[in-house]
């Protein structure tokens, strides 16, 4: 089956009792059994939901995984994945990780014995030199938030697969239809949800696919043990919204195109970041490993004035200002106040984000308003 009938169909049934073509959303917290143990394979909420065994499985189909697990948000996905390590074991991880992921591995993870190492992995032999006879995993997000650098994960698997490290892709910027890290070697992927899949800046949603039945049978342990469940609604919200991922991200990427040459040509942007320009420095490996660019990219302002970002934020009349992406309409961010404010600024310029950086969420509006909307706020 190819990737537009899978997002529609994998996993979906008519609802056997009335033939609803749409799962339904059971909001429910228990099921009633016939006598004591006796029941349909479904005893309380927190442990099983059919709205939400449909999702995992439509995920795990579009990421040609075996398993789908999912959680209250990416980052209730990510601390699920980090339970499985012990003290003293190390993790290796992208420099210019989302700003959540930082804060949930050195605030907390850190705090309970886990070792971090952060290193650039746009250089795979980088991470060679990083690993130890403690390395138990490597963390890649690819593009990155927010420099939309690319990491190559073959490169990375061929030298993790040999020790048996674990080689985990936060594949949320890229989407399931642009970019399937398990086929390229990755053992786990996992995705904000809340994003691309979900699409509509509704919901609230993190997910986990791999193939290993035992790491999944963990993983779903520490899902039902630690109770960070996505409600049924939820599940229904993205179930709907996955039905036209492949239509909207082909719009997502045709837009962020136009929108990255623009910028490129004007005389008040010193850099674009974007994989679909020929300049940026992971365009051939994304042509490699991924069917299209994606809707994010970023720009600098010439300068490095931290007001003149503001002032051309706050003059936006279609882009938004908020955080978040993925969904239908335009939102734009300024990293070094808001999503990567948790990153001490230091930390921050020596990894190359600037103080004038602009991230842009590129919707499926019309483009041309886009770029009329950009050429108006930069001036
Ligand atoms: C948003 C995001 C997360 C965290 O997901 P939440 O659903 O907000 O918890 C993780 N990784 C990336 C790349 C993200 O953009």
């Amino acid at each position: 089956m190819n990737f537009g009938t899978k997002a529609i169909h994998a996993g979906v049934e008519p609802d056997p009792t009335t033939g609803a073509i749409m799962t339904p959303i059971y909001q429910t917290s228990t099921y009633v059994q016939e006598s004591p143990g006796k029941h349909k394979g479904y005893e309380y909420a927190r442990t099983q939901n059919p709205t939400r065994d449909v999702l995992q499985n439509n995920l795990a189909a579009l990421e040609n995984g075996k398993h789908g697990i999912c959680y209250a948000s990416g980052l209730a996905a990510t601390d699920a994945i980090l339970k499985l390590f012990r003290p003293g074991d190390e993790i290796i991880a992208s420099n210019d990780l989302y700003g959540g992921t930082y804060r949930i591995m050195v605030r907390v993870f850190q705090e309970f014995g886990l070792k971090f190492r952060f290193v650039d992995l746009s250089d795979a032999s980088a991470l060679e030199e990083a690993i130890t006879p403690n390395t138990k995993m490597v963390w890649i997000e690819t593009p990155t938030n927010p420099l939309l650098r690319l990491v190559d994960i073959a490169a990375v698997a061929n030298i993790t697969k040999p020790g048996g490290i674990q080689l985990v892709v936060d594949n949320t910027f890229a989407s399931p239809y642009l970019q399937n890290p398990l086929d390229l070697g990755a053992d786990i992927v996992v995705h904000s949800a809340t994003k691309y899949l979900g699409g509509h800046s509704d919901t609230v949603m993190g997910a986990i696919v791999l193939n290993d039945d035992e790491t999944a049978q963990k993983l779903a342990f520490i899902q039902n043990a630690c109770g960070a469940v996505p409600g049924p609604q939820d599940c229904f919200l993205v179930l709907r919204g996955i039905k036209t991922l492949h239509v909207r991200m082909q719009r997502h990427c045709e837009n962020a195109q136009k929108i990255a040459e623009y910028l490129q040509q004007h005389p008040k942007v010193s850099a674009v970041h974007y994989p679909g320009l020929p300049t940026h420095h992971g365009h051939d490996l994304a042509k490699r490993q991924m069917r299209g660019f994606g809707g994010m990219l970023s720009f600098e302002l010439v300068g490095d004035r931290m007001d003149e970002a503001t002032r051309v934020m706050e003059s936006f009349e279609v882009f938004s200002l908020a955080e978040s992406l993925g969904g239908v309409e335009s939102l734009c961010t300024h990293p070094a106040s808001m999503t990567h404010a948790s990153i001490p600024a230091d930390e921050r310029h020596k990894n190359g984000l600037k103080d004038t950086l602009i991230r842009l969420s590129v919707g499926i509006e019309d483009a041309d308003d886009l770029i009329q909307d950009l050429a108006q706020a930069i001036g």
